[in-house]
């Protein structure tokens, strides 16, 4: 594990002061204003890493612009213990922003930090697990999943929720 240079003291960490371990993208992005924008959001993303992420509020923001309207961190199914980021009701469309490191993206997801190593797998594999079977329980209950990493451009991640939704809403029996 190598840690951050020491030495300019006093000086806030930035970018690249990040741990070697932290898993997030590092593409620069235009719009990340409102990334971790202070010590208490970044507290607070870290307690609960699945709400309100700005992956999550950009592709929020594009929808938004695109006119969908939809309810945000909300369970798609009445009764069933499962919450999505991004809920569709009508069209029955369930949209899940994944987190790379949490959810263990093909890209981003192994790399595991070195301390531990086995908790980590362990807790992706429990998403991962839970994750399909939310799907499952989902596609029971007649509800699509789009599950979305957060590495992907938005525009093209927004694109297809549009479409998906569109689609569903076409096939939805008029009410
Ligand atoms: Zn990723």
């Amino acid at each position: 594990m190598t840690a951050p240079a020491r030495g300019a003291a006093g000086k806030p960490p930035g970018r690249s002061g990040r741990p070697a371990t932290a898993a997030r993208t590092t593409q620069p992005d235009p719009d990340n204003q409102s990334w971790a924008s202070t010590p208490a959001v970044r507290a607070r993303m870290q307690r609960q890493p699945t709400r309100d992420t700005a992956p999550e509020l950009r592709l929020r923001r594009a929808l938004h612009a695109a006119g969908l309207r939809y309810r945000v961190d909300a369970p798609p199914v009445p009764g069933l213990r499962r919450r999505a980021d991004i809920v569709f009701g009508p069209a029955k469309v369930a949209v899940f922003v994944d987190g790379c490191f949490w959810h263990g993206c093909p890209r981003h997801g192994a790399r595991i930090p070195h301390a531990n190593p086995g908790y980590w797998t362990g807790k992706v594999a429990l998403n991962r697990g839970r994750d399909a079977d939310t799907d499952r329980q989902l596609a029971a209950a007649g509800w699509l999943s789009v599950r979305v990493w957060e590495h992907e451009d938005v525009s093209a991640a927004a694109q297809l929720v549009a479409d998906t939704v569109r689609t569903a809403r076409n096939a939805q029996p008029a009410a």
